[in-house]
Order: C-alpha cells, then structure tokens, then sequence
C-alpha cells in the first residue's frame, strides 16, 4: 500500500444528509481522516477539505445535495479547497456525478471509507472515483470512530439489503447484505460502556435478518448478548423489516431488560394490494398480527412506523387502508413521505398514477389524523414519572433539559442541575403531539 501522505494540512467539514447510518458513516470518516492528521473543523467557512455524505432516498435529498454544490462551486471560485461527495448519491451516479460536477475532487462511495486517505493523499488536481462494492464486511475499529454525542452511540451491525421493495433506492446504493461479526459488535459496545456510554443504538437496513458470518447466530441472539454487557442500560436498534420481524426478536426484548420497549417498525401501507405492489413480503394481516403479538408480550411497548402515500396505482380505497390502519394501531409516532419516483427501482418503471395534488392531500390527511392520536397518547402520560436519558440543554431556553423516554419521545423538562448524560425520574406536567415536558423528580 503506497504511503499515503500526511493529511496534517487539511481542515475537514462533513455534511451529513439523511439517516442515521449516514451519521455513523460520517463518524467514521472522521475518525479514518483524523487518524492520519486531518484536523476535524464545525465551520465550513474554516475548512479546505469539505465532504458532503449523501442521500438519495427521495428525489428532496437529492436536490439538497446540488443546492449545496451549487454554493461550494462559487466558494470554490475564490478559496483552495477540496470538495468530495460520499454516501449514495455518490455510489448511485459514480462517475455521471463527476462528469455533471466537474469542481467535484472526488466520488466516493459507502465501501470505499478506509481509501479516502488514499484518494486525498493522491488528489492532485485530478477527478477520483472509488465506488466499488466490497463483498465482505469492512470493519471500522470502534476506537477509531469519532463519535458526535458522549451519552448515546451508533452502532452499525450490518450494511445493505437484499429486499428490493419496489419503491426503494438502499439496494442500489448500499448493496447486499453484510452482516458484522458478533465478537465485533460485543467488543464495540464493551468498548462503549467501558467509556461511559448508556445507550447503544444498533443501526442496518434490516436489522431483523443479521446473522452472524462466523456462528450463525441471529438478531434475536444478538440481542440477548448484548443485554448481558456491563454498563450499558439501554439497547435501541433501526430499523426492522415486518417479513423478517419473529416472535423469537419479540420475546428477546420482552426478556432482556436493558432492550427498550420501543420498536420502529416501518408498514409503508395499509392495503395488502399495495404492499403486493411494493414487494413488501407481508399483507395487511400479517402485519397486524405482529402488532398484537408485541402488545400481547409488552402492552406498554412504543411503536412507530413509516408511511408512503400515492404509491403508482394507489386507489382512494387503498388509500383510505392505510388511513384506517393508523386509525386502529394509534403509532407513538410515525415518519409519513408522499412517494417519490427512484432511478433504477421497479416502480420507477411504473406509471406514477396519483397527482401531486392528491399525493400532498392524502399526506396532509394522515399527518393530521395522526397529529390527533399523538396528543391523545402525550395527554395519557400526564401525572405519570418516567426515566429520561438527558441529551443535552436547550439552545433556546437556559436551563431546559431535553432528553428521551424509553418509548424514545422527546422529554423537555426543567432543572437547575446539568444532567446531560444520566438518566433521571421526569413528572410529566403537559405535552404536545411531539414532545412531552415535566419537572425533575429528585
Ligand atoms: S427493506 Fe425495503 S425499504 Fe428497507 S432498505 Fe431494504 S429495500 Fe429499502
């Protein structure tokens, strides 16, 4: 391997678009440059080396991401800077984003991490592309990985996904699956609680079907071991996949106690004939099946889902499915999108029926059904204590708390003390349909 050059003269700024494997990916990259002399900066404006991580999962993120360069091509005009675009738009336009973007130094795409020493050390003017897939998993020592909060770390099991759901970009973009060796993901989070981490949130596509490359053993295996880990307190994981969601996974949570009782699992639909559409894998049925098994074992369980209105095709009857689904489970939460048409995917291929119009007023709909149901539940909480984990202090208002419950809502509470980083007892006092806010309890 040709030495690589120390990076001692760059400043780097990262822009992380999109979810939370993103925010661990640019952890990563941060601590991959770090390690070789590169100085980690918050400023933009300070920086000579500027990597945005990407998103392509709608065609919105997407269009952030060339308003962005749009302002470093200018910034480029008067200031010596080094500009690389990462994450999947990177890895989904490869060398079309270079010819597109020529200011662009270099693409660089999710398998490709460990080289961006490499590729910054050799970028001398000329245009670099590193977008190949690695079959086996690429493992980040997690002491390298420089993370953004000292209470609650990312922790990525596996990468990419082998569903093709009709609609989706992952595939394209992250590849086959990749499951992470259990002994690495144990000794990652023994490494975490030794340093004073709480909570762990362990992060893949389709968390439900890890399996161990080494033992075979599975989610629900993981899960149990890492209940067994010192000093950790609470265990979170995103995102799950309902065809691949067992009762096996259900009963791990119910009995291992530091698993919280929270579960984000994403219906996208409530019409059988949809999810057919979307090569889902499961049925309006089954799903709800899965919802009462979990309230069946844990009744106080916190769900959440994603949502996506005007799929091609989608009648008023289907529609109205999906509406009295939300209806019947009453989510803590839901993350609600009209759809939006991804190169490459099966649906991209089909006629996009639903007018604009009429996607933006079904979207309007169920945001404002489930606006109502959230105030419902916040409003239950009312006079109730719960353990919060504080996060951090309100910008906006001094001595404001902000933290999350077990059912991860955000808790907003007051307190004359600094608690960021422990857990402590909230008194629920009032709420709002996205926030609820209390007293400490001493
Ligand atoms: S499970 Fe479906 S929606 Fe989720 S990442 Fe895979 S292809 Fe995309």
């Amino acid at each position: 391997m040709k030495k690589t050059r120390d990076l001692e003269n760059y400043k780097f700024y990262i822009h992380t678009f999109g979810c939370q494997m993103n925010e661990n990916d640019s952890e990563r990259i941060a601590g991959i440059l770090t390690k070789e002399g590169a100085k980690i900066s918050a400023l933009l404006e300070e920086s000579n080396l500027i990597i945005l991580n990407t998103c392509a999962v709608r065609e919105k993120s997407e269009e952030k991401l060339y308003s962005f360069l749009g302002r470093l091509a200018s910034l480029k005009k008067t200031k010596n800077i080094t500009i690389g675009v990462a994450g999947c738009v990177a890895q989904l336009y490869g060398s079309e984003l270079s010819e597109q973007k020529p200011f662009v130094d270099f693409v660089i795409g999710p398998d490709n991490y460990q080289k961006l020493p490499q590729i910054i050390s050799d970028n001398i003017g000329e245009k670099i592309l590193s977008t190949s897939w690695s079959p086996e998993w690429q493992e980040t020592p997690s002491e390298l990985i420089f993370r953004e909060s000292q209470v609650s770390a990312y922790v990525t099991i596996m990468e990419g996904c082998n569903n093709f759901c009709s609609y989706c970009i992952v595939p394209f973009t992250r590849g086959r699956e990749k499951c992470r060796p259990i002994q690495n993901i144990i000794h990652e989070v023994k490494d975490l609680a030794d340093t004073g981490y709480l909570e762990i949130q362990l992060l893949g596509q389709n968390v439900n079907s890890y399996r161990d490359p080494q033992t075979g053993k599975d989610f629900s295996a993981l899960l149990r071991e890492l209940n067994r880990v010192d000093g950790i307190e609470w265990i979170r994981f995103i995102t799950s996949h309902p065809k691949n969601f067992s009762p096996e996974i259900g009963f791990a949570i119910k009995e291992s106690e530091k698993v919280c009782r929270q579960l984000h699992l994403p219906v996208q639909s409530g019409s059988s004939s949809v999810l057919k559409r979307m090569n889902r894998g499961y049925t309006r049925e089954d799903y709800l099946e899965k919802i009462e098994l979990l309230r069946d074992l844990m009744p106080d369980i916190n769900l959440s889902t994603d949502i996506i209105v005007g799929f091609p095709g989608e009648t008023d009857e289907e529609y109205k499915e999906t509406f009295i689904l939300l209806e019947k489970v009453r989510f803590t939460n839901i993350f609600s999108f009209r759809y939006s048409v991804r190169p490459k995917t099966a649906a991209s291929k089909k006629q996009d029926t639903v007018p604009l119009e009429e996607k933006r007023r079904r979207l309007i709909e169920v945001q404002s059904l489930q606006k109502k149901i959230q105030l419902e539940h916040n409003q239950s909480l009312i006079g109730s204590i719960m353990k919060v984990l504080c996060l951090g202090e309100s910008k906006k208002a001094p001595r404001i708390f902000s933290g999350r419950n077990e059912g991860y809502q955000v808790v907003n509470f007051k307190s004359k003390k600094d608690f960021i980083g422990k857990f402590v007892d909230v008194c629920i006092t009032s709420c709002g349909p996205y926030s609820l806010i209390g007293e400490i309890v001493l």
